[in-house]
């Protein structure tokens, strides 16, 4: 954490050197990102109400779905795995202890580079934790990259979701836990209908490949955010 508010104090001297003035000396929004001034900005905003710019907690609700739903179930399916003597020891350690050490690493680590630094809400000055609906409280390791995701970048979330889902696949099998295997994976795929129906279509990650912003939305949110349009002109997006 440290390492990053160092890292993002280095980036905006630099860009100021460069004469660079989208970006500002306010530590609270140093990139002056609409989301992070004073709601009453938004007052005159043609997309109001079109967004999750600002954290609401019905789509907390609807993200935390996914873990009620889908990852209880596998859970559960380990325990009784277990306890059934179908996992011995070794195999429970590896599975439950793997899969906790695995998302521990990708939600703190691995995620935070490949997605969330490309967030409007990972551009919060000062804060040592994320503030949003999905990873609210989690650690910042990293600066804000108002750029768009690389492909590399999209492909690594890609891949990282599928180790998520798909860990603790071959531990219910081999616990025999077929039933609680089944309700995971239609939680699973509950959960992604969910993100894709109630989430995604208003998330402000636009370059995350589940994005289902419309274009005429997502222009004009970058169209509000200077260095977020220059970082994304750069790396070759047209906006007209
Ligand atoms: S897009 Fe920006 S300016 Fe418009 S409502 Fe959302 S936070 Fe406010
Ligand atoms: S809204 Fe999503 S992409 Fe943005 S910081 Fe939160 S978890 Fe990361």
């Amino acid at each position: 954490m440290i390492f990053s508010n160092q890292l993002e104090v280095l980036i905006i001297s630099e860009i100021n050197k460069n004469g660079e003035n989208s970006i500002n000396t306010n530590r609270k929004n140093p990139y002056n990102i609409c989301i992070w001034k004073d709601v009453s900005t938004c007052n005159d905003c043609s997309i109001k109400g079109e967004l999750q710019c600002h954290e609401d907690f019905r789509y907390s609700i609807w993200f935390a779905s996914g873990f009620i739903f889908g990852f209880i179930p596998a859970i559960l399916g380990i325990f009784l795995g277990f306890f059934s003597e179908s996992l011995n020891l070794p195999l429970f350690i590896i599975s439950l202890g793997g899969w906790i050490l695995y998302l521990v690493i990708f939600f703190i680590i691995w995620e935070p580079r490949m997605l969330c630094s490309h967030c409007p809400y990972y551009a919060e000055g000062e804060a040592k934790v994320v503030h949003c609906y999905a990873n609210h409280g989690i650690p910042k390791t990293t600066s804000f990259n108002p750029a768009p995701m690389s492909r590399s970048e999209k492909i690594q979330f890609i891949i990282g979701l599928l180790i998520f889902f798909g860990y603790p696949i071959p531990f219910l099998i081999i616990a025999e836990q077929f039933v609680l295997l089944l309700i995971s994976m239609i939680g699973v795929i509950f959960w992604i209908l969910i993100l894709q129906l109630k989430i995604c279509p208003d998330c402000v990650n636009f370059s995350c490949p589940l994005n289902r912003v419309p274009k005429n939305i997502l222009v004009s949110f970058i169209k509000h955010n200077p260095i977020m349009k220059e970082a994304w002109e750069k790396s070759g997006y047209r906006f007209e």
